[in-house]
């Protein structure tokens, strides 16, 4: 239906059978390159009628953790190990991903903020309009995997989004079992919610599982076993898997939820963040988060942040120089239905 107003044309066949690798190509006119494309790699792994999958990453292109473990899973399977269809889109704010930034150098667009898009958009709206009007239709399940970015550390986590249908909310919570991260966390829809991937699932119909992994700019070891793994039973749990292909088992998780603006901690002025608690941390409501000391009047007594209420410290800002406004932490606390 909507596929011929989009702008993206595929070099693979999504109702092929075996393996496809390609590029998805964003016809760009600059001046280096009259009729030039930008190729944003993609891939599919077809074995008959089953769960219809999209893996996307690098949907913030500085979050590396779900870039890397679906490329090592990409390169993994054979389509023998897949049941019904797996789509890998790996870096899927390409131009943000190969700049290593949140979002992209050529229209600063976040692709996470940037659904439904617009098929006659910046690169980013058409991206975003590609993935909603294009992939998601041809989907079952979604697996965005997120982390911290360039400025947040998270306790590696998977998320979904709370949702009043019962069915649908205890389905979503499998999943995060299944996923089996260190922590999990049920999200109340946050401002602008219309705008992510999250949202456009829930329009499409697609099941929808995200994750927090890590962060900091970097790749922690435990980050990257947490969705390595965690992908792996997420995807045998839904049926995506042949039993050939190993998976461990899944450790507990601690299933928690972010509700009101309550959870957050923004810092009351610009200066230099020095952090009081650590992510993983259990803190009490009115206890000090953190200090903002100020270097160019080096004799004023710093401003304190403190927690708004009691929880676990989900993440922590990673930068030390702060504006008044940025995010320092965010809690959890634990899960009610
Ligand atoms: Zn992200």
């Amino acid at each position: 239906m909507a596929t011929s107003t989009s702008r993206i044309t595929s070099e693979i066949d999504f109702n092929r059978e075996g393996k496809q690798v390609g590029f998805l190509r964003l016809p760009h006119s600059v001046h280096r390159s009259a009729y030039g494309w930008i190729p944003i790699p993609v891939a599919c792994i077809k074995n008959g009628e089953g769960p219809r999958v999209l893996l996307m990453a690098g949907n913030h292109g500085d979050e590396y953790e779900g870039q890397i473990a679906f490329a090592n899973l990409l390169r993994a399977l054979s389509p023998d190990d897949v049941r019904g269809r797996l789509i890998f889109l790996t870096s899927a704010n390409f131009p943000a991903a190969m700049a290593g930034m949140r979002t992209s150098p050529i229209d600063q667009g976040n692709l996470n903020r940037s659904f439904p898009g617009d098929p006659d958009g910046g690169v980013t709206a058409q991206i975003a309009w590609y993935i909603e009007h294009v992939l998601l239709p041809q989907c079952d399940h979604v697996f965005d995997l997120h982390s911290g970015g360039s400025s947040l550390m998270y306790l590696p986590s998977g998320l979904c989004r709370r949702h009043a249908d019962r069915q649908w909310m205890e389905r979503s919570l499998e999943l995060l079992m299944a996923f089996g991260a260190p922590v999990s966390y049920v999200a109340d829809a946050p401002q602008g919610e219309d705008r992510t991937l999250t949202a456009a699932a829930a329009r499409q119909g697609v099941m929808h599982m995200g994750s927090e992994l890590g962060g900091g700019g970097t790749l922690t070891i435990a980050a990257l076993r947490a969705a390595q793994d965690g992908i792996r039973r997420a995807l045998r749990s839904i049926g995506a898997l042949a039993d050939t292909v190993a998976i461990t088992p899944a450790p507990q998780t601690n299933i928690l939820q972010v509700r009101g603006a309550d959870y957050f901690v923004y810092a009351p002025e610009a200066g230099l963040f020095e952090p009081l608690v650590d992510v993983g941390d259990e803190v009490v409501a009115g206890q000090k988060a953190g200090i903002i000391h100020f270097h160019d009047t080096p004799w004023r007594e710093p401003a304190a942040a403190a927690f708004q209420r009691a929880g676990t410290v989900l993440c922590k800002r990673m930068p030390c120089r702060t504006e008044r406004g940025d995010c320092l932490y965010h809690l959890g606390t634990p899960f009610q239905a």
